[in-house]
């Protein structure tokens, strides 16, 4: 396969066939937002073909294609789950406690399920997490998790905890965290997040 490696700039012209006019058309090179085609997403500031008759996107040239893979990839490991208030309550004070800021729960979460999932953590008794008080509450606040591992992570943890749920394993983690960090000051975890925490801040 090869591919046209000539560079376009912003302003570049040349004639493509336009998808709504249905003809060929005089095309101009232009930054623009371009939405998904099953609109779940938009890909910021990408250069495309814009037909000068009726505006519309009609060439995405391959020097913009690594940009609109790496929003789909970003936009496909992005996991949504529904907690109970108090949980990320538990997530904001292991934070402090850690000297993160509140953009910092999302590290100590990320942390976990990697750190779990290849036994770096033990996983022990995590189900009985789900068992106590603090596993209760209506799942009212929503946590989004983003990142390249974070689905795999959470796949694995699920066979390896034997929680079948996203949910119920994500609140199983978040009350780990709740004894590691503010009941127990579990040395080994916090040594490694307070690390991070003084680099990311
Ligand atoms: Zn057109």
């Amino acid at each position: 396969m090869t591919h046209d490696m000539k560079i376009l700039k912003v302003g570049d012209k040349e004639k493509a066939i336009c998808n709504t006019c249905q003809v060929l058309v005089g095309v101009t090179y232009q930054l623009r937002d371009v939405p998904f085609s099953d609109q779940s997403g938009v890909v910021k500031d990408v250069l495309v073909g814009v037909c000068d008759v009726c505006d519309t996107v009609t060439v995405l040239p391959y020097q913009s294609t690594p940009k609109v893979k790496q929003q789909l990839a970003k936009q496909r490991t992005s996991l949504e789950v529904r907690v109970p208030a108090h949980m990320l309550d538990i997530l904001g004070l292991a934070s402090v406690e850690l000297g993160g800021d509140t953009n910092f729960i999302y590290n100590i979460i990320k942390y976990y399920l990697h750190a779990l999932s290849n036994g770096q953590l033990p996983i022990k008794d995590m189900d009985k997490y789900l068992l106590s008080d603090l596993a209760k509450g209506k799942a009212q606040k929503r946590l989004s998790l983003k990142g390249k591992n974070v689905a795999h992570d959470i796949e694995q943890l699920k066979k390896l905890a034997h929680i079948p749920s996203t949910s119920d394993l994500i609140k199983s983690v978040v009350l780990k965290i709740n004894d590691d960090i503010l009941v127990h000051k579990n040395s080994q975890p916090m040594k490694f997040l307070r690390s991070l925490a003084a680099i990311s801040n």
